[in-house]
């Protein structure tokens, strides 16, 4: 018996935040029943897969997931118990926004066995929230976050950006601040990327929005780390820090390239040395699920080659980097004879940093990771 992890895909949203290329919809919601009907048959379709693994940690992403009802979260998480072995003590999480969550919600979201609750917050700046396309205020999110914790909810990350337009390194010192003093176990710090075909994509274009230059927006993020691991949190990823015992258990399974089925539109799945998706549009998904066919429309295979790859320049994400036993064992072959090239070039560069234990980035090969990565690929 395998173990894998379980991602359950949400694509439905209040509003499209104006940075956002994720596969989440808005004005779409008169699809949730169907959605759920599909989800919930998907789910039975992947019973080969569910018998055969036991799930260590399941993820409701979007999207917004906290957009459906306590009692449809319910329907899911009855349908995921019925076909799944879950691990004792596995972790449960959901994405959720302020503006869209209630009491009743949050009950019913713990009560179905959700265990850990994903808040994005982004900023606490009213004003820059507006900028992003949010649809709440720093005050919902704290009215939420009180909720929470009354039901229960201990394991809580809060997302955050920097490098916004319009946002100073004052703002973002603030914002880390109020979450810190909020005790938030788990914070994640992204930088904004422009995306193409997003408004803000088009803003920067005709230049209606100016982003922090290239050396502020390392200075913010330099400045969240120092901060945030004076107050004893654990950068344990690029953009992500938690108190010891609450990093990602979800996420590190992607970091470790570890096996993973995502359901749902536009999920992606890692299993069998083989990488596949479902599609994106939600009609068709629940076209093709209703009659019994399979959403699934790309599918790859993953060779040796780029198995080790992918382990590399995902493990390399990790603060604490490769582990060097754990690769021999995987691979059988040491990191150190497949890359030497890579890891001499980079280490007298000054990006990369090894003992017989690690491999891993130096500060300065965080800051240009994508070099490092870039490389990690094998032909
Ligand atoms: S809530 Fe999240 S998924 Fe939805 S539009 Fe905003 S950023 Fe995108």
């Amino acid at each position: 018996m395998g173990t894998i992890a379980l991602y359950i895909h949400i694509p439905f949203c209040q509003k499209k935040c104006n940075y956002c290329d994720f596969n989440s919809y808005s004005g779409k919601q008169h699809l949730i029943r169907d959605y759920i009907e599909a989800l919930k048959k998907e789910i039975r379709m992947n019973k080969n897969v569910l018998d055969s693994n036991k799930i260590s940690t399941i993820f409701f992403g979007g999207g917004t997931p906290s957009i459906l009802e306590g009692d449809q979260i319910v329907i899911i998480m009855d349908t995921i118990t019925k076909y799944c072995d879950i691990e004792e003590n596995a972790e449960v999480s959901i994405e959720a926004n302020p503006g869209t969550l209630s009491h009743d919600k949050l009950a019913k979201y713990y009560d179905s066995g959700i265990n850990r609750l994903s808040i994005g917050l982004q900023a606490c700046q009213n004003d820059l929230l507006k900028t992003l396309g949010r649809i709440h205020s720093f005050e919902d999110y704290l009215e939420n976050l009180k909720e929470a914790r009354e039901i229960g909810f201990s394991n809580i990350n809060t997302d955050l950006m920097f490098s916004l337009p319009g946002q100073s390194k004052e703002d973002l010192e603030e914002c880390l601040e109020r979450v810190v003093s909020l005790n938030i176990p788990h914070i994640s710090a992204y930088s904004l990327i422009i995306e193409e075909g997003t408004l803000f994509g088009d803003w920067v274009d005709n230049k209606t929005i100016i982003l922090p230059d290239e050396e502020i927006q390392l200075e913010m993020y330099h400045s969240t780390i120092r901060y945030l691991k004076e107050k004893n949190y654990i950068h344990y990823e690029i953009s992500n820090f938690a108190k010891p015992g609450f990093q990602c258990r979800h996420n590190m399974t992607y970091w470790h390239n570890e096996p993973y089925l995502g359901l749902g539109a536009g999920s992606h799945s890692y299993l069998n040395k083989k990488r596949f998706n479902n599609v994106n549009d939600i009609e068709k998904y629940i076209y093709l699920v209703k009659n019994e066919r399979t959403p699934v429309e790309n599918e790859i295979d993953v060779s040796d080659k780029d198995e080790i790859g992918e382990t590399m320049f995902l493990g390399l994400r990790l603060i604490e980097g490769i582990s060097v036993k754990k690769f021999i064992e995987r691979f059988n072959a040491s990191p150190f004879e497949i890359y030497r090239e890579q890891i001499e070039k980079f280490s007298a560069q000054g990006l990369l940093e090894y003992d017989k234990a690690n491999i891993r980035l130096t500060q300065r090969g965080i800051d240009l990771s994508n070099v490092v990565f870039r490389e990690m690929l094998l032909d």
